[in-house]
């Protein structure tokens, strides 16, 4: 990626300042994801971690399914397939939306709250037809401790864990709903193989039981997405394989069902991916910190400044330099990296120490395909955008073999 980074710039006049999706890479961790998971479990993308229709694309013939929060969302996969199965959530969703979801073939709806349940049955019956739905459950408690909690804590999502009989007998007797089973998503960024197993074995207690005691009879179970991405020790993912292999014996235990069971995860399918590549435009010392500020920052990719921490990066050299005076550089020190924004906020990344680097030199922030673009205030000072570029395996046979590429860039969630 770095020599593409370098092969790039030469092309380009104005500082560089890019997104780069590694398109190979997505395909290729999508199809090992899909692939090694055990059966009756089908795996959905969540758009909302990256609603890229070239990355919809990308997905659509390997994936299951898509996960959307909006009707825009639905509209975007609907513009890159016509019949892929569509789940549909988040709370408060108007009535525009529920008909859009009707009108555009939603297969399941993840229902969020008992007057959602009546705004649902209303819609329907005015159209004459019915919803199949799963009920959004906040559980009270056994939710891994990730980085974002929707569940486990009390937030505004789903429906409160003792409520759900209540919410049960009230959907059983609303003629236009089908009941299809129950959606757990709970947490964001768990890197933690155990934990998510244990989360997906309580998943199935729980709905076993209200199967069981409220005398229906259940499809599905959503266990949601959540799972996380090592930011902070890139050489430390979340471990696949023991998760499929804890997922497998969870399956065995509870072997009496037949459920499909549901993930939708966003993160963990387009974070690997992606890359945010920015020169670097100044280098100065303010009370005796070195900081770094570049074309481009939080405003394209918020995640760091959200969560506050830093956001792991390469170096990538560039010779070029075009003025007649000194080029500014550190040498073996800390630096904190910022963006063009006029806010002390605006950081990427904090007293990190670098071998070397100068204006004009290009940072490479890898782990960006999730919860970067999407996710940022773009026009937060009017700046240009970045560029978006799809990287194909023909960008990557100029400058070495596809088979370096295969090996250098090999998703590290497999290899490890
Ligand atoms: C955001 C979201 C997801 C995806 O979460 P990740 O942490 O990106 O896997 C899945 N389901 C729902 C309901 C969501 O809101």
């Amino acid at each position: 990626m770095e020599k593409i980074v370098q092969s790039l710039k030469m092309e380009r006049e104005k500082p560089f300042c890019a997104y780069l999706y590694h398109m190979p890479k997505l395909r290729q961790h999508i199809n090992f994801l899909t692939s090694t998971l055990p059966p009756l479990c089908h795996l959905f993308y969540a758009v909302k971690a990256n609603s890229d229709p070239e990355i919809l694309k990308a997905l659509a013939p390997i994936v299951h399914g898509f996960e959307a929060a909006s009707l825009g969302e639905i509209e975007k996969i609907r513009g890159v397939d016509e019949n892929i199965p569509i789940l549909f959530g988040g709370p408060g969703k108007t009535q525009e939306e529920i008909e859009g979801a009707i009108h555009y073939g939603v297969t399941l709806l993840n229902v969020e709250s008992t007057h959602e349940l009546r705004l649902l049955n209303h819609i329907a019956s005015q159209k004459g037809t019915s919803i199949s739905i799963l009920l959004r459950v906040n559980l009270r408690n056994s939710v891994p401790n990730a980085k974002l909690k929707m569940a486990g804590v009390p937030t505004q999502f789903g429906i409160d864990e003792q409520d759900i009989p209540d919410a049960i007998a009230l959907a059983k007797s609303l003629p236009n709903l089908r009941l299809y089973g129950f959606h757990f998503h709970a947490m964001s960024n768990n890197c933690d193989s155990k934990t998510h197993a244990d989360f997906v074995d309580h998943c199935f207690g729980k709905a076993k039981s209200w199967e069981e005691e409220w005398n229906i009879n259940i499809s599905y179970l959503n266990v949601g997405g959540g799972i996380g991405i090592n930011y902070l020790e890139l050489n430390n993912q979340f471990n696949w394989d023991d998760f499929t292999n804890r997922l497998e014996k969870v399956l065995v235990k509870h072997r009496d069902i037949s459920w499909k069971v549901l993930f939708e995860c966003g993160r963990y399918i387009t974070s690997s991916c992606g890359y945010y590549a920015v020169e670097v435009l100044d280098i100065k010392q303010n009370h005796g910190q070195y900081f770094c500020i570049l074309r481009g920052g939080s405003h394209h990719l918020r995640l760091p400044a959200a969560w506050k921490q830093s956001h792991p990066f390469t170096i990538v050299p560039v010779e070029k330099w075009a003025y007649p005076f000194e080029r500014p550089k550190v040498i073996n020190s800390a630096i904190t990296v910022a963006g063009e924004l006029c806010t002390p906020n605006d950081v990427l990344a904090r007293e990190i120490q670098v071998p070397n680097v100068r204006v004009g030199d290009i940072l490479l922030f890898s782990y960006t395909g999730a919860y970067g673009w999407s996710i940022s205030h773009h026009d937060f000072l009017s700046h240009p955008h970045p560029e978006h570029l799809y990287l194909e395996p023909d960008d990557f046979i100029s400058e070495q073999s596809i088979e370096f590429v295969r090996t250098r860039y090999i998703d590290p969630l497999i290899t490890n």
